[in-house]
């Protein structure tokens, strides 16, 4: 039985229910009147039901399509702006217990280069990260209770946290670890992170139980339920995804936006960010051998309609897509965006030594191979402000308070000036010299759209003082 509330994975991700779902946006996706009714509904901003966003992505007529894609990017710079957050993975080990058959770290292959960081390491690498400019990071390792303990990983955070190399500094460490228990996510709360990400991979279970055949990952009641013992554990970040490419697209919309629905209901916060990556080739991994692929076209409707059933949710995309890609989701309701990426483990200190390998540690294959400069850079001439922002949680508005924010839509004297003033960081540590004109002149032009005069001149005040050397400004 479907139950918004219950803390069973198969009563809140109720197959039935999705089952239902599909059923009724098949019957209905030419109902003209109830289409203009969730598009009135969508208009307020306030999201929809997975129900009622399933109908929509069912709906093929061109001019709602239209219509979606124009309220996606109006959500969009009403609750984000024109603000991109940048942030880079670090893969600290890729040695695993799990059979996922789609990723190249499952235990059996045996010609991948097993490999995980020393703390010597991993001040390399994240010296390297901070060279770039990264501010955020998200750390990324397989399952393995020997190899990568939860000791281990709170080792890293903390190693990673206290690196201060020039100007440079790690102010937000993401994590994306296998599901694990209450007391290690207090842990983890406890070492400082920002958001606990943990894609469901698939919301299917009987297909999950195929794509993981072996080992811990296999229990998929486990896996679903992790958010909520994250919760429990004091995490009021959580970060949702589904793998793209591995079940049918519309069943995991359906499962991602009632997991939403679930963390809202049960801890009064739904997911802090949704992530929306597809299967890519990998060392052993072929992605044609998963026969749900999605289009392009596909793929920004999903996102679309992610932006309009959750507005308050940050939606990330990764380098798995190419800078084409990039760019037609990028107005759609992507807020954060990572960049200058490696996925392979120790890949940003040698990159040359990873590519001369003759067996690859890496995870997938990388889309988006251009630097963080580029990417700044390009962001920048497609009117996007690039930032480093971490104020929020630093500030500690997490969980719900950040909600609050969003909700409020008090972006504009907020988040805007924090990502001008790490936008100016960023020009002064790292930028080439065309970025940084770029990015001077925009700072100028976007420095005066800030509403609150107090707030205008602090912020004007705040970025000379960056110029002359001071770091570290936020609201
Ligand atoms: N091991 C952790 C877990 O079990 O959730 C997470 C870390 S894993 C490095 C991060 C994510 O990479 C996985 O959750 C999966 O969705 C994604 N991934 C794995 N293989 C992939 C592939 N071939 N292409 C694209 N993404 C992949």
């Amino acid at each position: 039985m479907y139950d918004v509330k219950s803390m069973k994975a198969e009563e809140f991700i109720s197959d039935e229910e999705i089952k239902e779902t599909l059923a009724f946006a098949d019957a209905n996706k030419d109902n003209k009147e109830l289409i203009e009714e969730i598009l009135e509904k969508a208009k307020l901003e306030k999201g929809l039901t997975h129900r009622e966003a399933s109908v929509l992505l069912a709906c093929e007529d061109e001019e709602v399509m239209s219509r979606v894609y124009a309220l996606a990017e109006q959500i969009k710079k009403d609750f984000y702006g024109n603000r991109i957050v940048l942030f880079a993975p670090l893969y600290l080990s890729n040695y695993c217990v799990n059979g996922c058959v789609y990723c190249p770290y499952h235990q059996k292959n045996k010609h991948i280069a097993r490999k995980k960081l020393t703390q010597e390491e991993i001040v390399k690498e994240v010296t390297a990260l901070q060279d770039m400019g990264h501010k955020r990071l998200a750390i990324e390792a397989g399952e393995d209770p020997v190899n990568n303990p939860i000791e281990y990983i709170l080792e890293c955070i903390d190693t990673i946290y206290g690196i201060h190399h020039k100007n440079g500094a790690i102010r937000r460490v993401n994590v994306n670890i296998a599901a694990t228990t209450v007391e290690n996510y207090q842990k983890l709360k406890a070492a400082g992170i920002g958001t606990y990400v943990l894609f469901q991979e698939t919301y299917n279970k009987e297909g999950y139980e195929q794509l993981h055949p072996t080992g811990p990952k296999r229990d998929y009641a486990y896996h679903t339920e992790a958010m909520d013992r994250a919760m429990e554990g004091g995490i009021d970040d959580v970060g949702l995804g589904v793998l793209f490419g591995l079940q049918m697209y519309r069943y995991e919309f359906a499962g991602i936006l009632m997991h939403a629905e679930h963390l809202e209901a049960v801890h009064g916060v739904g997911p802090h960010t949704i992530s929306v990556p597809r299967v890519k080739r990998a060392d052993d991994i072929d992605p044609s051998a998963f026969d749900n692929g999605i289009s392009d076209d596909i793929f920004a409707k999903l996102c679309a309609l992610i932006r309009i059933a959750v507005p308050y949710t940050g939606m990330i995309i990764s380098t798995r897509e190419n800078q084409q890609v990039r760019e037609k989701v990028l107005p759609l309701g992507i807020s954060q965006i990572s960049g200058g990426s490696r996925t392979s483990v120790g890949g940003y200190a040698d990159p040359e030594a990873e590519e001369a390998a003759e067996v690859t540690s890496e995870q997938f294959d990388v889309s988006d191979q251009r630097t963080l400069d580029e990417v700044v850079n390009w962001l920048m001439k497609l009117g996007y402000i690039p930032s480093f922002c971490t104020a929020c949680y630093r500030e500690g508005r997490t969980g719900d308070r950040f909600m609050a924010l969003c909700k409020s839509k008090q972006i504009l004297n907020c988040c805007h000036p924090n990502a001008l003033m790490t936008l100016k960081e960023y020009l002064e540590d790292y930028a080439s010299e065309e970025t940084k004109n770029i990015g001077m002149a925009l700072i100028d032009k976007e420095l005066d759209t800030i509403p609150n005069l107090k707030v205008r001149q602090t912020a004007y005040e705040h970025i000379h003082d960056i110029a002359e050397g001071q770091r570290d400004f936020r609201f």
